[in-house]
């Protein structure tokens, strides 16, 4: 079986802990890989090398650091095929939704080119007489990216890349069920110029989060995942001192207006539920529907769109609609998240329960389904389901929509279908949610705009990527400098005559 390994000081480096986590195949079930899961002892080693070089990392200056993600960026083109393939190979996503994944945080990296130009401090001209007022933007030295299993590309992209190009050195901890892509990513940085052993990667589980979160080097850590591990992460850094910004789970909601387009809304319903198995912080997992006809005619259009959906491995070809879910575990979550659906009285309208896919019977594949007069006590509505299983939630109204979606504990991306500028600047301007779409099922922000949940799907006072990250990563210095005037006529030659 293959064994995995870390990234250290620029090599691949053997795991010595002796523990080891398995990572399947999900199309078929296999143990394909196992991977080592770092001890606080290793993962102190390469934080204490990663301090090392930062040092000199900080003092090459930004534009230089700036080409080095330049050429990063020409490997990802290069390799995209070979990224994605190990990509889906691991997670289990179509090889189009993989390179998606790739492709927005190469977007992020472009980004960071900017470097130079998003680091520049601010100057005041004689703030007073012969004085002058700067403030400079510096790196924090050692920190630390914490990312979850889907989306393995995208996620330690729009960490690493922010954080070194303001000049820190970067310790990824990516999630565990899926770490080959990031091993790849460090590898070919480090192709791309970046000296050895200021981007490392450490494997591991819960030790190895610790390690990091208990390390005093580490002066800030970027988590996304869960919403109960991004309050447990986010509460022990900010105790031990350090910056921390945790990014959680999701509940998103989609408004269908009566006067909705509602082909085009079932259409993007279909793909923002089911897309990559509905295994995205940003996949809309309720549909809101205002008024009973617009239910009635929006179910009518959503159930021959979700029967035809394709399930199935990523070698099938790009006409697949998605993949399995990535462990065994996550799809018997999903199927008792479904049966607690039936049990607690709502209507299961697309019922794919006895859902096998011939060849593939050991796969974690879970077919669609679609539940519809959902309430919000049920567990599928107070959960995050993370599978392909889009819930159904009445409005009477329109003020009944915006409160339901208001009143749930999640924040991170929310969108409404309509015609209506007014309903939607209304919508837009009064909804708690940090992600709005406006006939845009998913409305993930681009690469110079930041990426950020509300209430509990996130912690801390920064956004991701944009120009949030360039202040995460950095520290402000405030420089006041008084010079007194002196001599401007030249050296003087004479003795100087007494008064
Ligand atoms: P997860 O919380 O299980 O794991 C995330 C990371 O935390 C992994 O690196 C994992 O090793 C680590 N971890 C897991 N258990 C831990 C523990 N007990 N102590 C310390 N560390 C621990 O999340 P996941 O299943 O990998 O990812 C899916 C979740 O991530 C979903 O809830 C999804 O909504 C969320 N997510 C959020 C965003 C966002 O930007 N808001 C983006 C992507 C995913």
């Amino acid at each position: 079986m293959q064994e995995l390994t870390h990234w250290i000081d620029g090599r691949a480096t053997a795991g010595t802990s002796k523990r080891f986590g398995d990572i399947y195949n999900p199309a078929t079930g296999e143990i394909q890989a196992r991977v080592p899961l770092a001890s606080s002892a290793e993962v102190d080693a390469a934080i204490a090398a990663a301090a090392a070089a930062q040092p000199a990392w900080a003092a090459t200056n930004p534009q230089r650091r700036a080409r080095v993600l330049m050429a990063f960026v020409n490997l990802l083109n290069r390799d995209l095929d070979k990224l994605a393939e190990a990509l889906s190979r691991e997670h289990g996503k179509t090889l189009p939704d993989a390179k998606g994944d790739i492709q927005r945080g190469l977007e992020v990296v472009e980004f960071c080119i900017g470097a130079p130009h998003l680091l520049k401090g601010e100057f005041t001209d004689s703030a007073g007489p012969g004085i002058d007022i700067y403030s400079m933007r510096q790196p924090l030295g050692v920190v630390a990216g914490i990312t979850p299993f889907n989306f393995p590309a995208m996620i330690p992209m729009w960490k690493f890349a922010p954080a070194l190009a303001c000049g820190n050195a970067f310790v990824l901890k990516p999630s565990e069920r899926d770490p080959t892509v990031p091993m790849m990513l460090a590898e070919l940085m480090q192709e791309a110029g970046l000296p050895d052993g200021v981007l490392q990667v450490v494997n591991g589980d819960k030790e190895a989060v610790d390690a990091i979160l208990d390390n005093p080097t580490i002066q800030a850590v970027g988590f996304v995942g869960s919403t109960p591990i991004a309050e447990y992460i986010y509460a022990k850094g900010c105790a031990n001192g350090k910056r921390v910004q945790c990014f959680g789970g999701a509940k998103n909601h989609m408004i269908v207006m009566p006067d909705a387009d509602l082909d085009q809304a079932a259409d993007a319903l279909v793909g923002a539920g089911y897309g990559a198995a509905g295994e995205r912080c940003m996949a809309i997992s309720v549909a809101v529907p205002v008024g009973e006809k617009t239910a009635d005619a929006l179910i009518e259009r959503l159930i021959p769109r979700i029967e035809k959906l394709r399930v199935g491995p990523y070698t099938q070809g790009d006409d697949v609609d998605y993949g399995p879910l990535v462990t065994p575990e996550a799809k018997k979550r999903v199927l008792e998240l479904i049966d607690s659906g039936v049990k607690q009285g709502a209507e299961l309208r697309v019922d794919s329960r006895d859902f096998s896919l011939q060849g593939y019977e050991q796969g974690f594949f879970v077919g669609p389904h679609l539940f519809d007069r959902v309430t919000p006590d049920m567990d599928i509505y107070r959960q995050e389901i993370f599978g392909p299983v889009l819930s159904t939630v009445r409005a009477k109204n329109y003020e009944e929509a915006v409160k339901l979606a208001m009143d749930n504990d999640y924040g991170n991306g929310i969108s409404m279908f309509t015609r209506d500028g007014d309903a939607a600047r209304d919508f837009a301007s009064r909804i708690n949610v940090g992600m709005i779409g406006i006939n845009v099922p998913i409305p993930v922000p681009l690469a110079y705009y930041t990426f950020g949940g509300w209430k509990k799907s996130g912690f801390g006072d920064l956004n991701q990527h944009g120009p949030d990250a360039f202040r995460f990563y950095t520290r402000t210095k405030t420089v006041t400098a008084r010079w007194p005037s002196g001599l401007k006529e030249g050296g003087e030659f004479h003795f100087k005559q007494l008064d």
